[in-house]
Protein backbone atom coordinates (compact mmCIF):
# COMPACT_ATOMS: atom_id res chain seq x y z
CA UNK A 1 0.00 0.00 0.00
CA UNK A 2 0.87 3.24 -0.77
CA UNK A 3 2.83 5.31 2.15
CA UNK A 4 0.05 8.46 2.72
CA UNK A 5 -2.13 6.17 1.76
CA UNK A 6 -1.55 3.92 4.71
CA UNK A 7 -1.03 6.49 7.14
CA UNK A 8 -4.35 7.74 6.44
CA UNK A 9 -5.62 4.29 7.25
CA UNK A 10 -4.03 4.05 10.25
CA UNK A 11 -5.04 7.54 11.17
CA UNK A 12 -8.65 7.17 10.38
CA UNK A 13 -8.53 3.99 12.23
CA UNK A 14 -7.40 5.30 15.33
CA UNK A 15 -9.35 8.39 15.61
CA UNK A 16 -12.12 7.62 17.75
CA UNK A 17 -15.62 8.11 16.18
CA UNK A 18 -18.25 6.44 18.18
CA UNK A 19 -21.63 7.06 16.34
CA UNK A 20 -23.23 10.44 16.73
CA UNK A 21 -19.33 11.72 17.48
CA UNK A 22 -17.68 10.97 14.11
CA UNK A 23 -16.59 14.96 14.22
CA UNK A 24 -12.82 13.99 14.25
CA UNK A 25 -12.99 11.45 11.73
CA UNK A 26 -14.51 13.84 9.96
CA UNK A 27 -11.71 16.11 9.36
CA UNK A 28 -9.41 13.43 9.38
CA UNK A 29 -11.42 12.20 6.01
CA UNK A 30 -12.21 16.01 4.82
CA UNK A 31 -8.14 16.60 4.99
CA UNK A 32 -6.78 13.64 3.29
CA UNK A 33 -9.72 13.76 0.24
CA UNK A 34 -9.00 17.69 -0.59
CA UNK A 35 -6.47 17.47 -2.90
CA UNK A 36 -8.37 15.33 -5.22
CA UNK A 37 -12.38 15.98 -4.30
CA UNK A 38 -13.26 19.12 -6.72
CA UNK A 39 -15.62 20.07 -3.64
CA UNK A 40 -16.01 19.37 0.08
CA UNK A 41 -19.37 19.66 1.80
CA UNK A 42 -20.24 18.73 5.50
CA UNK A 43 -24.33 18.59 6.32
CA UNK A 44 -25.69 19.03 9.33
CA UNK A 45 -26.22 15.18 10.27
CA UNK A 46 -22.21 15.57 9.61
CA UNK A 47 -21.88 13.55 6.29
CA UNK A 48 -19.04 14.62 4.54
CA UNK A 49 -19.15 14.43 1.00
CA UNK A 50 -16.04 15.29 -1.41
CA UNK A 51 -17.07 15.28 -5.02
CA UNK A 52 -15.48 14.95 -8.24
CA UNK A 53 -17.93 16.65 -11.16
CA UNK A 54 -20.54 18.34 -9.24
CA UNK A 55 -21.90 19.45 -11.64
CA UNK A 56 -22.36 16.76 -13.78
CA UNK A 57 -25.89 15.56 -14.48
CA UNK A 58 -25.81 12.21 -13.12
CA UNK A 59 -24.26 11.84 -9.76
CA UNK A 60 -23.03 8.54 -7.98
CA UNK A 61 -22.78 8.38 -4.81
CA UNK A 62 -20.17 6.44 -2.45
CA UNK A 63 -21.17 5.51 0.60
CA UNK A 64 -18.51 4.26 3.68
CA UNK A 65 -20.03 4.74 7.25
CA UNK A 66 -16.95 6.52 9.43
CA UNK A 67 -18.65 5.64 12.71
CA UNK A 68 -17.85 2.83 14.55
CA UNK A 69 -19.81 0.84 17.88
CA UNK A 70 -18.69 2.31 21.19
CA UNK A 71 -20.10 2.87 24.85
CA UNK A 72 -21.79 6.28 26.26
CA UNK A 73 -21.36 6.73 30.00
CA UNK A 74 -24.80 7.28 31.60
CA UNK A 75 -24.18 7.16 35.25
CA UNK A 76 -21.66 7.75 37.77
CA UNK A 77 -21.88 6.14 41.21
CA UNK A 78 -21.07 7.78 44.25
CA UNK A 79 -17.62 5.65 44.37
CA UNK A 80 -16.89 7.14 40.71
CA UNK A 81 -17.45 4.35 38.63
CA UNK A 82 -19.12 4.98 35.22
CA UNK A 83 -21.76 2.72 34.22
CA UNK A 84 -22.48 2.61 30.15
CA UNK A 85 -24.55 1.80 27.64
CA UNK A 86 -24.02 0.64 23.94
CA UNK A 87 -23.56 2.24 21.17
CA UNK A 88 -24.23 -0.58 18.01
CA UNK A 89 -24.05 -4.02 18.77
CA UNK A 90 -21.47 -5.56 21.26
CA UNK A 91 -20.70 -8.84 22.36
CA UNK A 92 -21.41 -8.65 26.58
CA UNK A 93 -18.35 -11.35 26.48
CA UNK A 94 -16.09 -8.76 25.20
CA UNK A 95 -15.25 -5.16 27.19
CA UNK A 96 -14.44 -7.36 30.82
CA UNK A 97 -10.49 -6.75 31.31
CA UNK A 98 -10.46 -4.02 28.33
CA UNK A 99 -8.48 -0.53 28.52
CA UNK A 100 -10.70 2.37 27.27
CA UNK A 101 -10.73 5.63 26.87
CA UNK A 102 -13.14 8.17 28.58
CA UNK A 103 -13.46 11.01 25.95
CA UNK A 104 -14.28 13.60 28.03
CA UNK A 105 -14.60 17.57 27.60
CA UNK A 106 -10.70 17.88 28.87
CA UNK A 107 -9.30 14.79 26.38
CA UNK A 108 -9.58 11.34 26.95
CA UNK A 109 -9.32 10.07 30.18
CA UNK A 110 -7.75 6.68 30.99
CA UNK A 111 -10.33 3.90 32.20
CA UNK A 112 -10.59 0.22 32.53
CA UNK A 113 -13.48 -2.30 32.08
CA UNK A 114 -13.97 -4.35 35.94
CA UNK A 115 -15.34 -7.22 36.92
CA UNK A 116 -14.99 -9.22 40.11
CA UNK A 117 -12.23 -11.14 40.27
CA UNK A 118 -12.64 -15.05 39.21
CA UNK A 119 -11.76 -16.02 43.16
CA UNK A 120 -14.83 -14.15 44.11
CA UNK A 121 -17.38 -15.18 41.46
CA UNK A 122 -19.63 -17.96 42.75
CA UNK A 123 -19.60 -21.41 40.81
CA UNK A 124 -23.16 -20.27 39.10
CA UNK A 125 -21.49 -16.69 38.29
CA UNK A 126 -18.29 -18.69 36.53
CA UNK A 127 -20.80 -20.33 34.33
CA UNK A 128 -22.61 -16.88 32.87
CA UNK A 129 -21.23 -14.16 30.77
CA UNK A 130 -22.08 -10.77 32.40
CA UNK A 131 -24.19 -7.98 30.89
CA UNK A 132 -23.19 -4.87 29.97
CA UNK A 133 -25.19 -3.76 33.14
CA UNK A 134 -22.80 -5.77 35.60
CA UNK A 135 -19.98 -3.93 34.49
CA UNK A 136 -18.49 -0.54 35.06
CA UNK A 137 -15.42 1.32 34.07
CA UNK A 138 -13.11 2.49 37.00
CA UNK A 139 -11.02 5.62 36.09
CA UNK A 140 -9.11 5.69 39.70
CA UNK A 141 -10.75 7.82 41.17
CA UNK A 142 -12.96 7.11 44.81
CA UNK A 143 -15.82 9.37 44.32
CA UNK A 144 -18.71 10.93 41.95
CA UNK A 145 -17.45 14.58 42.13
CA UNK A 146 -13.38 13.09 41.33
CA UNK A 147 -14.88 11.28 38.26
CA UNK A 148 -17.36 14.39 37.27
CA UNK A 149 -14.33 16.64 37.41
CA UNK A 150 -13.03 14.59 34.80
CA UNK A 151 -15.88 13.27 32.75
CA UNK A 152 -19.41 14.40 32.12
CA UNK A 153 -22.46 12.46 31.43
CA UNK A 154 -22.72 11.29 27.85
CA UNK A 155 -19.44 10.92 27.11
CA UNK A 156 -18.54 8.14 24.66
CA UNK A 157 -16.07 5.38 25.16
CA UNK A 158 -13.94 3.35 22.95
CA UNK A 159 -11.08 0.40 23.50
CA UNK A 160 -7.98 1.48 23.68
CA UNK A 161 -6.66 -0.94 20.85
CA UNK A 162 -5.35 0.93 17.73
CA UNK A 163 -3.91 -0.39 14.01
CA UNK A 164 -1.68 -3.13 14.30
CA UNK A 165 0.63 -4.65 11.90
CA UNK A 166 0.52 -8.71 11.94
CA UNK A 167 2.10 -11.34 9.36
CA UNK A 168 1.99 -10.55 5.60
CA UNK A 169 -0.25 -8.03 4.43
CA UNK A 170 -2.78 -8.51 7.52
CA UNK A 171 -3.66 -5.93 9.93
CA UNK A 172 -5.87 -5.75 13.12
CA UNK A 173 -7.84 -2.79 15.07
CA UNK A 174 -10.85 -2.17 16.83
CA UNK A 175 -13.12 -0.23 14.88
CA UNK A 176 -11.87 -1.26 10.95
CA UNK A 177 -16.22 -1.68 10.53
CA UNK A 178 -15.95 0.29 8.86
CA UNK A 179 -13.15 3.31 8.70
CA UNK A 180 -12.43 0.58 6.60
CA UNK A 181 -15.31 1.21 3.82
CA UNK A 182 -14.46 5.12 4.49
CA UNK A 183 -10.60 4.88 3.72
CA UNK A 184 -11.80 2.66 0.40
CA UNK A 185 -14.45 5.63 -0.67
CA UNK A 186 -11.58 8.27 -0.05
CA UNK A 187 -9.21 5.61 -1.93
CA UNK A 188 -11.77 5.60 -4.96
CA UNK A 189 -12.17 8.79 -5.56
CA UNK A 190 -8.07 9.11 -5.06
CA UNK A 191 -8.25 6.53 -8.01
CA UNK A 192 -10.83 9.03 -9.93
CA UNK A 193 -8.88 12.27 -9.90
CA UNK A 194 -6.18 10.02 -11.51
CA UNK A 195 -7.94 8.15 -13.85
CA UNK A 196 -11.83 10.31 -14.38
CA UNK A 197 -14.87 8.90 -14.43
CA UNK A 198 -17.25 10.12 -17.87
CA UNK A 199 -17.67 13.78 -17.75
CA UNK A 200 -20.87 13.61 -17.26
CA UNK A 201 -20.66 11.82 -14.30
CA UNK A 202 -19.90 13.42 -10.85
CA UNK A 203 -18.65 11.23 -8.54
CA UNK A 204 -19.91 11.57 -4.40
CA UNK A 205 -17.87 9.77 -1.90
CA UNK A 206 -19.44 10.03 1.82
CA UNK A 207 -18.05 9.73 4.97
CA UNK A 208 -21.44 8.59 6.30
CA UNK A 209 -22.38 9.01 10.09
CA UNK A 210 -24.49 6.86 12.81
CA UNK A 211 -24.36 3.78 10.42
CA UNK A 212 -24.49 1.40 13.37
CA UNK A 213 -27.26 2.94 14.90
CA UNK A 214 -29.73 2.29 11.97
CA UNK A 215 -28.31 3.11 9.17
CA UNK A 216 -28.87 7.05 9.33
CA UNK A 217 -26.81 9.26 7.71
CA UNK A 218 -26.43 6.95 4.34
CA UNK A 219 -30.55 7.47 4.35
CA UNK A 220 -30.26 11.73 5.04
CA UNK A 221 -27.03 11.64 2.42
CA UNK A 222 -29.25 9.42 -0.70
CA UNK A 223 -31.85 11.87 -0.33
CA UNK A 224 -29.73 15.22 -0.22
CA UNK A 225 -27.10 13.92 -2.80
CA UNK A 226 -30.19 13.19 -5.33
CA UNK A 227 -28.04 10.48 -6.52
CA UNK A 228 -29.45 8.08 -9.12
CA UNK A 229 -27.18 5.29 -8.39
CA UNK A 230 -24.77 4.41 -5.70
CA UNK A 231 -22.01 1.69 -4.00
CA UNK A 232 -22.06 1.58 -0.50
CA UNK A 233 -18.83 -0.38 1.07
CA UNK A 234 -18.56 -2.12 4.36
CA UNK A 235 -16.96 -5.24 6.23
CA UNK A 236 -18.89 -8.81 6.14
CA UNK A 237 -17.73 -11.55 7.94
CA UNK A 238 -14.67 -14.36 6.79
CA UNK A 239 -16.49 -17.44 7.28
CA UNK A 240 -12.91 -18.99 7.58
CA UNK A 241 -12.29 -19.85 11.07
CA UNK A 242 -13.22 -22.63 13.39
CA UNK A 243 -16.91 -23.19 14.66
CA UNK A 244 -18.45 -20.69 11.66
CA UNK A 245 -20.41 -22.88 9.08
CA UNK A 246 -20.11 -22.38 5.63
CA UNK A 247 -23.25 -23.93 4.54
CA UNK A 248 -24.82 -21.47 6.65
CA UNK A 249 -23.25 -18.44 6.06
CA UNK A 250 -21.04 -18.98 2.46
CA UNK A 251 -17.97 -18.71 1.96
CA UNK A 252 -16.00 -15.48 2.38
CA UNK A 253 -12.56 -15.57 2.98
CA UNK A 254 -9.89 -13.10 3.90
CA UNK A 255 -7.31 -12.46 1.39
CA UNK A 256 -9.47 -13.84 -1.18
CA UNK A 257 -10.24 -10.43 -3.24
CA UNK A 258 -13.24 -7.81 -2.70
CA UNK A 259 -17.00 -9.46 -1.67
CA UNK A 260 -19.69 -8.53 -3.81
CA UNK A 261 -23.20 -8.37 -2.35
CA UNK A 262 -26.55 -9.78 -4.71
CA UNK A 263 -29.77 -10.11 -4.10
CA UNK A 264 -32.32 -7.80 -3.44
CA UNK A 265 -30.94 -4.70 -2.29
CA UNK A 266 -28.50 -4.85 -5.07
CA UNK A 267 -29.54 -3.32 -8.64
CA UNK A 268 -28.76 -6.06 -11.02
CA UNK A 269 -27.50 -3.76 -13.78
CA UNK A 270 -25.26 -2.48 -10.88
CA UNK A 271 -23.84 -6.01 -10.05
CA UNK A 272 -23.37 -6.59 -13.79
CA UNK A 273 -20.90 -3.36 -14.07
CA UNK A 274 -19.20 -4.80 -10.89
CA UNK A 275 -18.75 -8.15 -12.23
CA UNK A 276 -17.43 -6.68 -15.49
CA UNK A 277 -15.02 -3.94 -13.73
CA UNK A 278 -13.34 -7.08 -11.71
CA UNK A 279 -12.89 -8.81 -14.88
CA UNK A 280 -11.34 -5.39 -16.94
CA UNK A 281 -9.48 -5.36 -13.83
CA UNK A 282 -7.75 -8.67 -13.16
CA UNK A 283 -9.59 -8.81 -9.84
CA UNK A 284 -11.22 -11.70 -8.13
CA UNK A 285 -14.22 -11.18 -6.42
CA UNK A 286 -16.16 -13.12 -3.91
CA UNK A 287 -19.69 -13.24 -4.09
CA UNK A 288 -22.05 -12.84 -1.08
CA UNK A 289 -26.11 -13.33 -1.25
CA UNK A 290 -27.82 -11.33 0.47
CA UNK A 291 -31.40 -12.69 0.22
CA UNK A 292 -33.30 -9.57 1.79
CA UNK A 293 -32.26 -5.82 2.79
CA UNK A 294 -28.69 -6.08 4.09
CA UNK A 295 -27.80 -4.38 7.70
CA UNK A 296 -25.28 -1.68 5.74
CA UNK A 297 -25.65 1.66 4.06
CA UNK A 298 -26.38 -0.03 0.95
CA UNK A 299 -30.17 -0.90 2.41
CA UNK A 300 -30.77 2.52 3.40
CA UNK A 301 -29.48 4.39 0.03
CA UNK A 302 -31.88 1.99 -2.30
CA UNK A 303 -35.16 3.12 -0.12
CA UNK A 304 -34.43 6.74 0.46
CA UNK A 305 -36.66 8.72 -1.49
CA UNK A 306 -37.61 7.94 -4.97
CA UNK A 307 -34.91 4.51 -4.88
CA UNK A 308 -31.43 4.33 -5.63
CA UNK A 309 -30.12 1.74 -8.00
CA UNK A 310 -27.36 0.39 -5.29
CA UNK A 311 -24.41 -2.14 -5.25
CA UNK A 312 -22.35 -3.31 -1.99
CA UNK A 313 -18.80 -3.78 -1.96
CA UNK A 314 -17.15 -6.20 0.94
CA UNK A 315 -14.08 -6.91 2.88
CA UNK A 316 -14.12 -9.96 4.54
CA UNK A 317 -12.74 -9.38 7.99
CA UNK A 318 -12.73 -11.73 11.16
CA UNK A 319 -13.86 -11.08 14.74
CA UNK A 320 -16.51 -7.97 13.67
CA UNK A 321 -17.62 -5.61 16.57
CA UNK A 322 -14.24 -6.65 18.75
CA UNK A 323 -11.16 -4.44 19.47
CA UNK A 324 -9.54 -7.13 17.28
CA UNK A 325 -10.71 -6.72 13.74
CA UNK A 326 -8.54 -8.21 11.37
CA UNK A 327 -8.26 -7.59 7.42
CA UNK A 328 -5.98 -8.35 4.56
CA UNK A 329 -4.96 -4.87 3.58
CA UNK A 330 -4.38 -6.27 -0.38
CA UNK A 331 -8.51 -6.74 -0.36
CA UNK A 332 -8.81 -3.28 1.01
CA UNK A 333 -6.74 -1.77 -1.79
CA UNK A 334 -8.41 -4.35 -4.48
CA UNK A 335 -11.83 -2.86 -3.21
CA UNK A 336 -10.90 0.56 -3.55
CA UNK A 337 -9.72 0.13 -7.35
CA UNK A 338 -12.62 -2.11 -8.18
CA UNK A 339 -15.02 0.42 -6.74
CA UNK A 340 -13.20 3.54 -8.72
CA UNK A 341 -14.02 1.18 -12.18
CA UNK A 342 -17.53 0.64 -11.76
CA UNK A 343 -17.82 4.52 -11.40
CA UNK A 344 -16.15 4.62 -14.86
CA UNK A 345 -18.41 2.18 -16.21
CA UNK A 346 -20.85 4.61 -15.84
CA UNK A 347 -22.76 6.35 -18.13
CA UNK A 348 -25.17 9.66 -18.38
CA UNK A 349 -26.81 7.10 -20.40
CA UNK A 350 -26.64 3.86 -18.00
CA UNK A 351 -30.16 2.67 -17.62
CA UNK A 352 -30.48 1.23 -14.59
CA UNK A 353 -34.03 -0.11 -14.77
CA UNK A 354 -34.07 -3.86 -14.27
CA UNK A 355 -35.49 -5.57 -17.41
ZN1 LIG B 1 -20.82 -2.69 12.30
Amino acid sequence: MRKESLAFFKELVNTPSPSGYETKAAEVYRTYTKPFADEIRTDVMGNVWAIINPKAKRQVMLAGHMDEIGFAVHYVSDEGLLYFSAIGGHDSAIPVGQRVWIHGPKGRVPGVIGRKAIHLLTQDERKQKPELDDLWIDIGVSSRDDAMGLIELGDVVTYQWEFQKMAGDVVTARGFDNKMGCFIVAEALRHLSEKKPNKDVGVIAVATVQEEIGLRGARTSAIGTQAEAGIAVDVTHAIDYPSVDKKKHGDMRMGKGPVVARGANINPVMFDLTKQAAKDEGIDIQIEVEPGGTGTDANAMQIAGAGMATGLLGVAIRYMHTPVEVLSLTDVEQCATLMAAVCRKITAKTDFTPR
